[in-house]
């Protein structure tokens, strides 16, 4: 990778005017004379900062900023936006050092404000269930529901709302009530950690399968703890310790042989253990030791939303701090509201709802999504303005897709010390492949910096894949496997990097040299042009000519050469002669005519079309 400027901002090194002199002779005569210069050696900026705003911090005026780009040979006006280089450019040149910062969202909704210790109180665990499909997921969260949901109070109308809380001898769970991985890691990859505590489904008779493995490095990746729940415990072939055994492969190492997950052999069909299965997530939220302040304005999650005929926009929402009231306004993600009604999963109404209490609320103005981030105000007018700044500024972010990570983000992240660890997900043709991929690439260590392997599994690359990645930040590594035209979309619309490879030592080089920062260039293909063949002509000693018709585009001498007849590619290889009238030319573009030959081949027919192309560099960033 060629870096444009080595003075990294941060790099302690004074970016200097050596090299330079004819660009600073040139601006003298643009300098007024007697100018005070303003005693500012470093200025932090953020992305999008305008040329207006650039002038302020460095205590210049815009024309004078305006100049030195100009002299560069870049045109702006005050309004224009700066990217990084040319930021770098114009402090350069005032002997500024550049920082960039991250700006901060004054209309962020998460929870940033730190509580006083003294007003914090214990809070339920939120708990996620997953596990392999036909495992007993679903099974368990009905059983859960129904044993111990609104036990013996009447009135209750049992409502789907994607969540739910339990008591358990006097302590309550909250569940989220949409099993698998899918969801929690749908939700994180929307930046939304709600899940406390996994509980890794099992089905005994069955033991861990390909989705026990994905929901662990899920959970694993989120950093989440999690217990074991070993199902169909009744089966005459049932055979627990296989789970253990095999769930220890994975690192999950249960407490009896010495490790740190607690395993609860259940029936989720019979009930039983489902009682254990609680007071061992009571027990793991404990050491956790989950708080929450219930005495200031509610802050939390959407887990579902849906637009209701009768009452509008409907969303579930997770109280994860303070307490939501009926009446208040609430932001949520860029949707605005006042709570009009609140109900529990029940359908009962509620007042309030305070820390980990799933809740139904109608009232919003539009229907937010799953795993977006909502607060309440005190004022309803702030809250609307809130709403609205949030509302445009996703607009102005949708386009302005960015990437997750890149190779070529990474070698600059590297630079910068800004990383650590690179996590990588690794799917291969067979499960002997990706081991070894793996371990190739868990050998890396450039600068200090190394590689994580979050998932590993041989597969085709699927949606999860993709959903992992954006949600940890992580890159795709294909071995022998090619995503199909779907998931490469919505790997671009993630902005998630995947790289393909068959030769093991090629994708660790590339990776290697990513880390270094010396990614070679790639070349691609684009096409330039297209002709038809309106007439041929045999000429002994040259060959034969093609009398043809630019189409579009154009042709350019020496260019590369698809001959095709009837759709299919007769022939590849590079033009030979290009001319008009007599002369030998160097292009010739849509609407002229032309003589051409193909260099090595002479069957060219009336009608034939040709294809003109060229190979060019392209950033490397796929
Ligand atoms: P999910 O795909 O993980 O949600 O699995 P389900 O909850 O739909 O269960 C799949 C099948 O396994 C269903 O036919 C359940 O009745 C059955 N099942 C679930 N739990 C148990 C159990 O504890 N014992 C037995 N024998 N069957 C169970």
């Amino acid at each position: 990778m060629q870096k444009k400027n080595n003075n990294k901002p941060g790099s302690g090194k004074k970016p200097r005017s050596s090299g330079r002199k004819n660009f600073n002779n040139n601006r003298q005569q643009f300098t007024p004379s007697f100018k005070k210069t303003p005693d500012i050696h470093e200025i932090e900026y953020s992305d999008g900062i305008t040329v207006g705003q650039l002038a302020k911090k460095c205590g210049r005026n815009s024309s004078d900023i305006i100049k030195v780009l100009f002299m560069q040979g870049k045109a702006v006006t005050i309004n224009s936006e700066l990217d990084d280089d040319l930021v770098e450019t114009v402090c350069l040149e005032y002997d500024i050092e550049p920082k960039k910062v991250k700006p901060k969202d004054e209309d962020s909704l998460e929870d940033d404000v730190a509580d006083d210790p003294s007003q914090l109180v214990e809070r339920p665990p939120i708990v996620t269930i997953m596990g392999h499909v036909d495992h007993g997921k679903t099974t368990l969260l009905d059983t859960i529901r129904r044993t111990k949901v609104a036990a013996g109070e009447a009135g209750g109308i049992t409502q789907a709302i994607g969540a739910y809380q339990v008591s358990i001898k006097g302590r309550k769970i909250s569940f989220l009530d949409t099993p698998g991985h899918e969801a929690f890691t749908a939700m994180r990859a929307r930046g939304a950690s709600v899940t406390d505590i996994a509980v890794i489904v099992v089905a005994a008779d069955d033991g861990v399968m390909p989705q026990t493995r994905e929901a662990v490095d899920h959970a694993k990746a989120a950093n989440v703890p999690m217990i074991v729940a070993v199902n169909k415990m009744d089966r005459p072939d049932a055979n627990p310790d296989r789970v253990m055994n095999e769930m220890s492969e994975l690192g999950i190492m249960p407490e009896e042989w010495g490790g740190d997950t607690i395993f609860v052999p259940i029936s989720a069909k019979k009930g039983t253990g489902v009682e254990d299965l609680l007071e061992t997530i009571v027990t793991v939220a404990d050491v956790k030791e989950l708080k929450a302040n219930p005495n200031r304005l509610a802050t939390g999650t959407v887990i579902e939303a849906k637009l209701d005929k009768g009452r509008g926009p409907v969303a579930t929402l997770l109280i994860q701090n303070g307490t939501l009231k009926q009446g208040d306004p609430v932001v949520v993600g860029t949707c605005f509201g006042k709570v009009r009604k609140m109900t529990d999963e029940d359908g009962r109404e509620l007042k309030k709802a305070g820390p980990a209490r799933p809740c139904e609320i109608i009232g919003l103005n539009d229907v937010p999504e799953a795993g977006d981030v909502f607060k309440a105000f005190d004022s309803e007018k702030e809250a609307r303005a809130v709403a609205d700044r949030r509302n445009r500024r996703k607009i102005e972010a949708s386009r302005r897709k960015t990437a997750a990570v890149s190779l070529e983000d990474l070698s600059k992240e590297i630079e910068a010390g800004e990383i650590q660890e690179i996590p990588i997900i690794i799917k291969a043709d067979v499960q002997g492949s990706a081991e070894a991929v793996k371990s190739s690439l868990e050998k890396l260590d450039v600068k200090g910096v190394k590689i994580n392997v979050i998932h590993s599994t041989a597969g085709a690359i699927n949606d999860n894949d993709i959903m992992l990645a954006n949600a940890s930040k992580a890159m795709i590594i294909g071995f022998n496997v090619r995503p199909d035209a779907n998931i490469r979309k919505k790997a671009e619309e993630n902005g998630v990097s995947i790289r393909l490879h068959n030769i093991i030592y090629k994708a660790t080089e590339e990776m290697e040299n990513a880390m270094k920062g010396m990614l070679a260039p790639v070349y691609t293909e684009v096409i330039v042009g297209e002709a038809e063949i309106r007439e041929t002509y045999k000429v002994s000693r040259i060959g034969t000519i093609g009398g043809c018709m630019v189409t579009s585009g154009k042709l350019i001498a020496h260019c590369g050469i698809r001959l095709i007849r009837d759709g299919i590619v007769v022939y590849e290889g590079k033009l030979g002669s290009l001319r008009r009238f007599k002369d030998d030319v160097k292009e010739v573009s849509q609407g002229y005519e032309c003589g051409i030959t193909i260099e090595n081949y002479n069957d060219i027919k009336i009608g034939d079309r040709l294809e003109a192309f060229q190979e060019q560099e392209v950033r490397q960033e796929v």
